[in-house]
């Protein structure tokens, strides 16, 4: 949106998340990509002056959501064959897959592995069509761990910042010190790091602890450093526990979490980002999309954990992020994890997990995740009302009847 651009929308009924109620008849002012008024329209009106009109018709308005866990350089599953592909190919799946992030109502991304401060130029500057992209570049993994997507007899991995795979591999003080400060140099928004086995990757058990402490210590001192923050895949509670004691300040997944982990999220502040929709989707379908086996036979270990994790955190006061984790073509179904959640948590709270708290965790607290004056004027027109049924997210296309960043609707196709 150009700076004199201005537009009011007038009849929303506006949702705010904060008090879990819809309000009609209100009338938002945009300015400048920002909003810059929400009240009644006799308030607005009179700052609206002229300016170009969007009736909602009455419709629900809401923030743009946030998924707090995507890979938007992640065109295939197989992560291992993606790695020798060519640069320019997989940013060129990258628009695609940002696009239709950004049409299914997520306005802000974050890319927890792969995405790097060219893609989110990109966005920024409008030659891809996308949502805001907070990005920490690859994650960090120790030789062996959930980055290396080494076969056991292969030897080299090509870490050069222009190959991409989503990971490089660093051992010891050093060398983890320098893969951090070599994300940190290029604008990284967080430090991603494995701190256990994982699903996607050939030669790690899920249960496994990955970094000594030393090396996460490090890193998160580097993090700290310029003030940015570690995030960590972790799945079993003594790798999460492990981590948040260390000073890793947000859990990706988190499945087998106990109540000692409860304990530490909630001493620490830290937050916890599930991913439930993935390992749902890459049971019935990661064969399909280019899992190998040796990963699909990890899956059921993680999967039913998922969401009595996900309903002790909620009750026990952890902050949550909304997130899903999908690879390759699974991608579509992103808006599943507001169904799946839904059996656990009120619609308040998912819908809290993909503004407000996402919001929080960026460190963009009233810039995105809601509406109100000063924030980025990324906003949803709705055909229906989640406060009553949070699954009508699951279904954008009829659920969503415009999509608006910066202030500009966004086209359907
Ligand atoms: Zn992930």
């Amino acid at each position: 949106m150009s700076p004199e651009q201005r537009l009011h929308i007038t009849n929303a009924s506006v949702l705010d998340v904060e008090r879990g109620n819809v309000t009609p008849g209100q009338s938002i002012l945009i300015e400048s990509g920002l909003i810059s008024a929400v009240g009644a329209y006799s308030d607005v009106e009179r700052q609206a002056g002229g300016a170009p009109v969007l009736d909602a018709g009455g419709k629900v308005v809401m923030p743009g959501l946030i998924d707090g866990h995507v890979h938007v350089t992640a065109a295939t599953a197989d992560l291992g064959a993606m790695s020798e592909w060519s640069p320019n190919y997989v940013a060129a799946h990258s628009s695609r897959l940002l696009a239709d992030m950004l049409r299914r109502g997520f306005t802000t991304v974050r890319d927890v592995a792969g995405a790097d401060y060219g893609l989110a130029q990109a966005v920024e500057e409008g030659l891809f069509l996308g949502p805001r992209l907070i990005f920490g570049g690859k994650a960090l993994s120790q030789s062996g761990g959930h980055g290396d997507m080494r076969t056991p007899g292969a030897v080299t991995h090509d870490d050069h910042p222009c190959c991409p795979a989503i990971a490089v591999i660093c051992d010891g003080d050093v060398s983890v010190r320098k893969a951090a400060r070599e994300q940190l140099r290029t604008g990284a928004h967080h430090i991603k790091i494995m701190l256990s086995g994982g699903v996607a990757s050939p030669t790690d058990r899920v249960d496994s602890t990955q970094f000594s402490e030393a090396e996460i210590t490090a890193i998160v001192e580097e993090a700290e450093a310029v003030n940015r923050y570690v995030c960590g895949h972790a799945y079993t509670a003594r790798a999460v526990n492990r981590g948040l004691r260390m000073g890793v300040r947000c859990i990706e997944h988190g499945n087998l979490i106990d109540d000692e982990s409860i304990r530490l999220f909630v001493e620490n502040d830290a937050y916890l980002v599930p991913t439930l929709v993935t390992y749902e989707r890459l049971k019935q379908d990661g064969a399909e999309a280019g899992l190998p086996v040796v990963s699909q036979e990890k899956v059921d270990l993680v999967l039913y954990a998922g969401l009595e994790a996900l309903n002790k955190a909620n009750k026990g006061g952890v902050k949550i992020v909304f997130g899903t984790d999908l690879l390759g073509d699974m991608q579509i179904h992103q808006n599943q994890e507001f169904a799946i959640r839904g059996r656990v948590q009120s619609a308040q709270e998912v819908l809290r997990s993909a503004t407000l708290t996402a919001a929080e965790l960026m460190g963009l607290e009233g810039k995105v995740g809601t509406l109100s004056a000063g924030a980025y004027a990324d906003l949803l027109i709705l055909n229906s009302n989640p406060l009553e049924d949070i699954a009508v997210l699951a279904d954008p296309e009829s659920t969503i009847d415009t999509v608006i960043k910066n202030g500009e609707p966004v086209s359907a196709d």
